[in-house]
């Protein structure tokens, strides 16, 4: 089945295939927000940047994930904090600060159609989260001047998202949601705008790294650069062996229902922004900007997307909105996501610096990502600052390593999933 993404895509952006051996200075691998932002902001910069898509642009996580434009990263400050200590716990929350900024940016800048719109919501689903809620909004306004936050009790999330299955939780007016296949092509269009040659259905096979070079071969020609940046995410596979123990990839799914009645519309998102739950299998949802209800929830580790989506979707969709039930699915659709083990980013440079890479968002990069391009970018073309202060984030191997880690991995997040549950 289609993605309703697909199905509303307002950009045209088709590129060729590489056929031929071709130079550049920098050869990025993968065209979603990562690859593209890099290759924008090098090209603005006068850099000969080339970007090879295995597959059409975006045809990854980011033309298929839930839209939300979050902020922080992955993991919340009281983590950051006790885990790598308040100054870079701060450190970070800045970074993911400007990322939601540069987003809007990029939207204004290339005057992007996406649907951008205001806030998300954090409701909990277990009475017991509230008061750590409540803690985190003080702690946000009080010790980050943060004020787009608030918490919102029983009855204000149940308004608020139309759910008596949710108890209070918090509203952060700072973060937003999008259309975000069309935010990707809008930002692809800009790169080809500023000079990216970009080729299409033109996987990278393998590299060689050279001492002054570094050779990448695909299906159907190579090419020859002075840096590759790797903006695969998911989809890395075993393209670089370094890598693939610290990233696991994890199918999440999507699916958007009918276009609903202005009454269930007002009922269960009556100020049109998007809810991220707070269990360990996140269901995160919105409307469309023709009112479908978007909802996100189910994933698994199957190296292919499951062939039966609506099942593993419709289930949490109807806990949360019971008067759905069996309501018409138009769309339905997956994508995979790069978890690491603390859920945190994983910047690192290999081969003596040839070699860049930007990854394992864990579910949160539609705005991380897209900014990463910029930080990748500066760190090629000589500031390599916040490169290098995401780059310290400890990074830890799966448990099982390259070969056992899906395996180990499936089994710790089935009992986490069953937490939720209980
Ligand atoms: C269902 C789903 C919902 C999500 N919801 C949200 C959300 O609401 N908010 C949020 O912030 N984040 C969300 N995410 C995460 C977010 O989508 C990703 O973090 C982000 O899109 C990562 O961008 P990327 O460019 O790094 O990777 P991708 O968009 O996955 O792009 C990687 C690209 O590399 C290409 N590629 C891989 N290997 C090769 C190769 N060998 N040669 C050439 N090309 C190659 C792939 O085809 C792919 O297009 C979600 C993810 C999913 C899957």
């Amino acid at each position: 089945m289609q993605s309703y993404y697909q199905a509303s895509r307002n950009i045209e952006t088709d590129q060729p295939n590489l056929v031929s051996d071709v130079e550049a200075d920098v050869c990025i691998i993968g065209g979603g927000y990562t690859g593209l932002s890099t290759a924008l902001y090098l090209a603005k910069e006068g850099v000969n940047v080339l970007l090879i898509e295995s597959d059409k642009l975006a045809s990854g996580a980011s033309g298929a994930n839930g839209g939300q434009v979050s902020g922080g990263m992955r993991r919340d400050q009281f983590y950051l904090e006790k885990t790598l200590g308040v100054d870079y716990a701060k450190v970070l929350w800045g970074i993911g600060e400007k990322s939601k900024y540069h987003a809007k940016d990029l939207i204004d800048k290339y005057q992007i159609q996406c649907d951008y719109k205001k806030g998300i919501a954090h409701p909990n689903h277990k009475q017991k989260y509230c008061s750590e809620s409540q803690h985190y909004v003080e702690h946000m306004n009080e010790h980050y001047d943060y004020h787009d936050i608030q918490y919102l009790d029983d009855n204000e999330m149940r308004e608020t998202s139309g759910s008596d299955t949710y108890y209070g939780g918090s509203y952060d007016e700072g973060e937003a949601h999008c259309h975000p296949l069309n935010y990707a092509l809008g930002i692809a269009k800009a790169a080809i705008s500023a000079g990216a040659k970009i080729y299409e259905n033109s996987p990278a096979i393998s590299y060689k790294v050279n001492d002054d070079h570094v050779k990448v071969i695909t299906k159907e020609g190579s090419i020859k650069a002075d840096r590759v940046v790797l903006a695969c995410n998911g989809y890395l596979g075993n393209l670089e062996k370094n890598l693939t123990s610290k990233i696991l990839p994890m199918n999440n799914y999507i699916v958007a229902t009918k276009t609903l009645d202005d009454k269930t519309v007002q009922k269960i998102n009556p100020k049109d922004i998007a809810f991220a739950d707070s269990r360990f299998v996140i269901n995160y949802f919105r409307l469309s900007a023709d009112k479908r209800l978007l909802f996100g929830g189910g994933e698994n580790y199957s190296q292919e997307l499951s062939s039966n989506i609506v099942p593993i979707v419709r289930n949490p969709l109807e806990k949360i909105y019971p008067f759905l039930k069996g309501v018409k699915i138009d769309y339905a659709w997956g994508g995979k996501l790069a978890i690491t083990m603390n859920r945190l980013p994983f910047f690192t440079t290999l081969h003596q610096d040839k070699v860049l890479s930007a990854q394992g968002y864990s579910g949160q990069g539609v705005a991380l990502a897209s900014y990463s391009g910029k930080i990748v970018s500066e760190k090629i073309t000589g500031d390599g600052e916040t490169f290098d202060i995401m780059a310290k984030i400890p990074r830890q191997s799966f448990p099982g390593g390259r070969f056992l880690r899906n395996p180990s991995m499936k089994l710790g997040m089935l009992y986490y999933a069953l937490l939720d549950r209980l």
